[in-house]
């Protein structure tokens, strides 16, 4: 522990943004990392609790109180090296992750938790800086040979893992770049995609091939972007390998099954948000969905819609309104009630600080339009009784949409990708598989594994690498008989 007082003497302070004004002029991040003497500062408000709440309540379980106390002395190199231990990519979750570990800090209990999230960002952020993140090739090879289907942040760290343990892996990607969502979704506002490129670049010098516009399996439903250029059977890959992993992510997008649905200008968030990611990266996108002087209507109130508001922002829309269907949650949580769980509260990104109307317990009727093309969507309020959602009677209303994106998440995974593979599925659509006991990871087909958002259902980018981690494991004990690999 730093600093036995900081907690009493030093007050939070969270990373601070550029103004809206400057950053809506582009595409790029506008988070400003802590300075040496503020991290120094926000380090040294760490209790160093006996029990650290923060670290169960990391899904990799960083070893936070360990490098709060180094980046308070200012030994980066050391506290780089802490962090890597448990997390593949601390530069994806230092900027998106929510932070469910500053919801279990003790120190949230009474005070304003620890700035983990800011004070990760920092460390990673030094190491690329100074240079200190290198490949690590395996000191010894195993001859054996891994699939991976998916390069989201599952199939990355499944595949780092991986290699590092010296097998030969393959990643294969249906998109035309590797990432999963952390490429394709996630607007480059929130994470700039040099992050992802120059992890690649490290994985490709610890071995790991990259199978990019490849997909595995066949029929894959038009509601899912599919770049592909080669298709792959499961059976070939199989015959090829000596395990695969899936970790195809959870693709498959909740539809809105009202009247005027198929009318020009109603769009899934997915089909969106990749175009405008395509164009950063400086490709050609034909007919490209734009908000540019258009009223835009998102529908859901999740990450996704928020990346929606923020990206049409950018594009000049007039005006955004944002629905969610679930009432509006207390802007504050009841702190000895859910600590040291992630609580339901308010939460303002900051693409809603950009500018947008939301609006809560609203459910959308229909949708109006002429020639074809949306004009105005039709809701109304509604409220739950007995456990059900009604109408509140006479609350109809409309409201002017050009432009309506569907951003209310994912129902499940592609079905075809499971069924290629011939693998059990739970009750959900995800595959099925345990992730404690000698079965953790396997699907019901021997040496074929499963990670990440196609197992769990749609989560973070945190889960995912975790999902990744443990998995890799898995496989490695399945090829080795035992595995070093940490669980
Ligand atoms: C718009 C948006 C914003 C988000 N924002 C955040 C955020 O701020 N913070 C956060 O923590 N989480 C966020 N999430 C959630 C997070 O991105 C996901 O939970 C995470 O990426 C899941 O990782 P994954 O590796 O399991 O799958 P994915 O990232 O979905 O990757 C799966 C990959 O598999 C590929 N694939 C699928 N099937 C095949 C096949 N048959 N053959 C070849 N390739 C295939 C896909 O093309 C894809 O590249 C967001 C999600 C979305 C959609
Ligand atoms: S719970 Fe908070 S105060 Fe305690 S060790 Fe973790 S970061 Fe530090």
């Amino acid at each position: 522990m730093g600093k036995i007082t900081g907690f009493m003497e030093f007050e939070r302070q969270d990373e601070s943004y550029l103004a809206p004004e400057s950053r809506l002029k582009n595409y790029k991040e506008f988070v400003l990392k802590l300075t040496d003497e503020q991290a120094k500062v926000q380090g040294a408000r760490c209790m160093d609790c006996g029990i650290p709440f923060c670290n169960s309540g990391c899904p990799v379980n960083n070893i936070i109180p360990d490098w709060n106390d180094l980046v308070y002395r200012q030994h980066y190199r050391q506290a780089l090296d802490v962090l890597h231990q448990t997390n593949n990519f601390p530069e994806f979750t230092g900027r998106i992750c929510p932070a469910p570990c500053e919801s279990a800090c003790t120190l949230g209990i009474n005070s304003d938790a620890v700035g983990i999230k800011s004070i990760e960002h920092k460390i990673i952020d030094e190491g690329w800086e100074h240079g200190w993140v290198k490949p690590q090739p395996a000191d010894h090879r195993t001859g054996k040979k891994v699939a991976v289907i998916g390069s989201g942040p599952a199939g990355l760290a499944a595949a780092q893992q991986l290699a590092r343990a010296g097998h030969d892996v393959t990643v294969f990607e249906k998109s035309d770049r590797a990432g999963g969502l952390l490429r394709y979704g996630i607007p480059d506002f929130k994470l700039e995609k040099f992050h992802i490129d120059r992890r690649i670049e490290q994985m490709e010098a610890e071995g790991v091939k990259f199978r990019l516009s490849t997909l595995v399996g066949k029929d894959f439903p038009a509601s899912v972007n599919n770049w592909a250029k080669e298709t792959i059977f499961p059976e070939d890959l199989e015959k090829e390998f000596d395990a695969v992993v899936i970790a195809g992510g959870a693709e498959q997008p909740r539809d809105l099954p009202v009247p005027g649905r198929e009318l020009k200008g109603v769009h899934f968030a997915m089909d969106f948000l990749p175009q405008q990611n395509k164009i950063n990266a400086g490709d050609k996108v034909k007919d490209q969905i734009k908000a540019t002087g258009k009223h835009v209507v998102v529908i859901g109130g999740g990450d996704t819609g928020s990346d929606c508001v923020g990206t049409s922002n950018r594009h000049g829309a007039t005006a955004i309104t944002q629905f969610e269907l679930m009432p509006q949650p207390p802007e504050q949580e009841n702190k000895p009630l859910v600590w040291p769980y992630w609580p339901t509260k308010l939460r303002t990104s900051s693409s809603h600080e950009e500018g947008c109307e939301r609006d809560w317990a609203v459910a959308t009727k229909r949708l109006e339009g002429k020639g074809g093309k949306v004009e105005k969507l039709v809701a109304c309020r509604v409220e739950w009784k007995d456990g059900k959602m009604v109408e509140v009677p006479n609350s109809e209303f409309d409201v002017k949409a050009d432009l309506v994106l569907l951003a209310m998440g994912f129902v499940s995974p592609v079905q075809q990708v499971l069924e290629a593979f011939g693998v059990e599925k739970d009750g959900r659509g995800n595959a099925r598989a345990a992730t404690e006991g000698t079965n953790a990871y396997v699907t019901s087909k021997p040496g074929i594994f499963a990670a990440g958002d196609i197992r769990r259902g749609q989560s973070l980018v945190v889960w995912a690498i975790r999902e990744g981690r443990q998995c890799a494991r898995a496989v490695d004990e399945y090829l080795m008989g035992h595995s070093v690999l940490p669980r």
